[in-house]
Order: C-alpha cells, then sequence, then structure tokens
C-alpha cells in the first residue's frame, strides 16, 4: 500500500515509518520539522519506497495514497504551548486536510489523537464512554481542544461523507527518538540524570501516568487501521499506572546516576492521574502491551546515552 504520515519525521512517525517499510509498503513522509528531525529519518532516505516532504499539514495537500495516518502536532506540553495558536491550527486545519484528502482518493484515514482528550479526569480509569473534563481556555486547551475537535472533524466526516476512519486515544508514549529537548517527563528525567542534573518533578510528584514503550503502541497503530470491527475511538497504552516520583526513583536506579530530585511548580491543569482501560483495544485489536517499563526505560537510557556521548 501507499500510506501518507503527517509528523512521519517525528518520534512515533518515524518508528511507524519504519514498520511500514518493514512490511513492503510505501512511505510518503510528510513533516514540517517543527518538533521531528531529519535524524529521526536519516536511515530511511536512500530507501526506495520511502519520500521525505517538507510541507506543514495546515497547507493544503494532494498524494495518491491508500492509508493517511494523521500525526503532525507537536506533543509535548513545551512545544505545543510554544505557538498556542498554531498548535489549534495544526490540529483542526491539519484533520480538515487530512480527511478532504482522504473522501477524494477514498482512502482510509487514522488520527493520532490522545488521553488529553480527557482532561485531568474524574473518572478513573478512562473509557472511551468518558467524555473528559478538560478547561476549554486554560494553557493545555490548545492541544486538548484541538485534539477534540479534531476528534469531531473526523465523527462528522465519516457520518456525512461516509470517510473510512480509525481514532487512536494514545496514553503517554516514550522510547529512543525522542528528543532529549521534548520537555515531556521520560526525556526529561533520562537526560537529567544521566548529565548528573538535578531532576525536575513538577508538584509532590504524585500525580500518575502509565507509560507506553514505543513498540507496543506502533504495533497498535497498526492493527486498529487495519481491522475491520470499530473505527474507535479507542485507548491504546500501558495500563500500569506510575507516580512521578516512582518514575524518577525507577530512572536514577537504572542509570546509577547520583542526580537529586527537588520539586519546581506543578504547572496549571496538570491532570492528577491517568491509565487507559484497554478493555476495547484487547477485543477489537487483540493487543495489549508487552513491555514493561523497567525494560523500555533500559532501552531508552541506551539511546539516550550514545545520543549524549556523540555530542560530547
Ligand atoms: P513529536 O513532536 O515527536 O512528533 C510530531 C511531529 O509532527 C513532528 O515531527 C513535528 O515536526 C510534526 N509537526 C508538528 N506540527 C506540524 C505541522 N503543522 N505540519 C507538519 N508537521 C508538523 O511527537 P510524537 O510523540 O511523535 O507524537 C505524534 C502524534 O501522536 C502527535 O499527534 C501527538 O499529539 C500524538 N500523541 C503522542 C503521545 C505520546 O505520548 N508520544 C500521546 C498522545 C498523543
Ligand atoms: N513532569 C515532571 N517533570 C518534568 C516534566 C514533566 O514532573 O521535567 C510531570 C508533569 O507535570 C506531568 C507528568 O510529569 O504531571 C507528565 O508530563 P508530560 O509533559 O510528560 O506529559 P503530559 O502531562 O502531557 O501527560
Amino acid at each position: 500500500m501507499r500510506v501518507l504520515i503527517t509528523g512521519g519525521a517525528g518520534f512515533l512517525g518515524s518508528h511507524l515509518s519504519d514498520r511500514l517499510l518493514s512490511e513492503g509498503n510505501e512511505v510518503i513522509c510528510m513533516d514540517n520539522l517543527f518538533t521531528g528531525a531529519k535524524r529521526n529519518i536519516g536511515h530511511l532516505l536512500g530507501h526506495p519506497n520511502f519520500e521525505f516532504i517538507r510541507h506543514d499539514v495546515t497547507d493544503p495537500f494532494k498524494f495518491e495514497v491508500d492509508r493517511i495516518y494523521n500525526l503532525a502536532c507537536p506533543a509535548s506540553p513545551v512545544h505545543y504551548q510554544y505557538n498556542a495558536i498554531k498548535t489549534v491550527k495544526t490540529s483542526v486545519m491539519g484533520a480538515i486536510n487530512c480527511l478532504g484528502l482522504a473522501k477524494r482518493v477514498s482512502a482510509r484515514v487514522f488520527q493520532a489523537s490522545t488521553s488529553e482528550v480527557y482532561g485531568d479526569p474524574d473518572v478513573h480509569p478512562q473509557p472511551e464512554s468518558y467524555w473528559g473534563s478538560v478547561n476549554p481556555i486554560g494553557i493545555r486547551s490548545c492541544y486538548d481542544e484541538g485534539k477534540r475537535c479534531a476528534e469531531t472533524l473526523f465523527f462528522d466526516y465519516y457520518r456525512q461523507n461516509r470517510v473510512d476512519i480509525r481514532v487512536a486515544r494514545i496514553f503517554n508514549t516514550y522510547g529512543p527518538r525522542m528528543s532529549p529537548e521534548d520537555g515531556r517527563v521520560v526525556s526529561n528525567f533520562i537526560v537529567q540524570a544521566l548529565k548528573g542534573e538535578d531532576i525536575t518533578i513538577y508538584g509532590d510528584g504524585m500525580q500518575t501516568r502509565s507509560f507506553c514503550y514505543f513498540s507496543d503502541l506502533i504495533d497498535g497503530f497498526v492493527r486498529l487501521m487495519e481491522q475491520e470491527e470499530t473505527v474507535g475511538p479507542v485507548n491504546i497504552g500501558n495500563p500500569v499506572e506510575f507516580t512521578m516520583l516512582e518514575l524518577a526513583e525507577n530512572v536514577i536506579k537504572l542509570t546509577g546516576s547520583k542526580s537529586k530530585i527537588i520539586h519546581e511548580a506543578l504547572p496549571s491543569d496538570d491532570p492528577k492521574q491517568r491509565k487507559p482501560d484497554i478493555t476495547l483495544a484487547r477485543k477489537h485489536l487483540g493487543w495489549e502491551p508487552k513491555v514493561p517499563l523497567a525494560e523500555g526505560l533500559k532501552e531508552t537510557i541506551a539511546y539516550f546515552r550514545t545520543y549524549l556521548e556523540g555530542e560530547k
């Protein structure tokens, strides 16, 4: 199949490119390189079935493709808040452009949605039927509401134009190829530990997240895209929950670092707890994550160690 991946030079997009190429597909990787990087796809640039196109998803585009994975959007709070208006445009106009193309060429189109649609949840763990608790005017709203509007557009194109959609709600995912400057918690803690810097916990560290290793997530993406039972939304994430304090302690242990834990101010609207209910993914995709946090952290630490050595 010929597959378009928007945001294909990012952390997840580059791993998805690897997976789809390994199965004999052609991949068009479209990215404006805002948070993505050519180094993530450098090893693919000479591949006969791979093409990189530098393009912004908010500007219209046309390709003859069978599948579209829409991943273009900064995912780290630091980066999505850098230009909040642009983040909304990326989610909303990006979705419209992907859906318009899918309609025109009869492609199946996949949306990388997020657990952020649940906001700071008062239902725990979060099933897909939960509508969420989202502040519409806060500093995270550009991302949360942008992604919620994108889901609305996906379901309206599905109902109104019979566009063939798939919607995944991704929970915190980590692994090699995250940028050291990404700003999300796993990469921050590992880079701080490897550099011997203080480990910055925001707030008291009792807030929770459930961390999924990238290989499990990518497998969930492809299973959702290629099955016929549901269009989604389907939660894809690892239901094992950790506090940020536990994560920091794990990182210190696995790196053997002498870094100290310090506490900084908790950003506003930071969700207190997050854990996916993956009943639907188990049922429709036959999917569940396999890689425990300690194992995924070891691989990710090895990646950052090599990366930081190269910078010296
Ligand atoms: P990332 O920042 O590494 O990747 C996003 C990619 O999109 C980057 O390559 C970036 O340059 C590109 N991009 C951003 N704005 C663009 C634009 N206007 N036009 C074209 N390209 C643009 O982050 P990631 O973790 O790989 O996330 C990929 C997708 O998955 C995002 O849509 C994100 O919202 C979603 N997601 C990720 C997680 C996670 O934990 N990794 C969780 C929930 C949702
Ligand atoms: N966090 C932290 N220290 C950091 C970066 C993040 O304690 O250096 C916290 C953050 O406040 C949040 C959790 O870790 O409670 C996850 O943050 P991240 O930005 O990775 O993702 P999100 O909040 O979008 O789930």
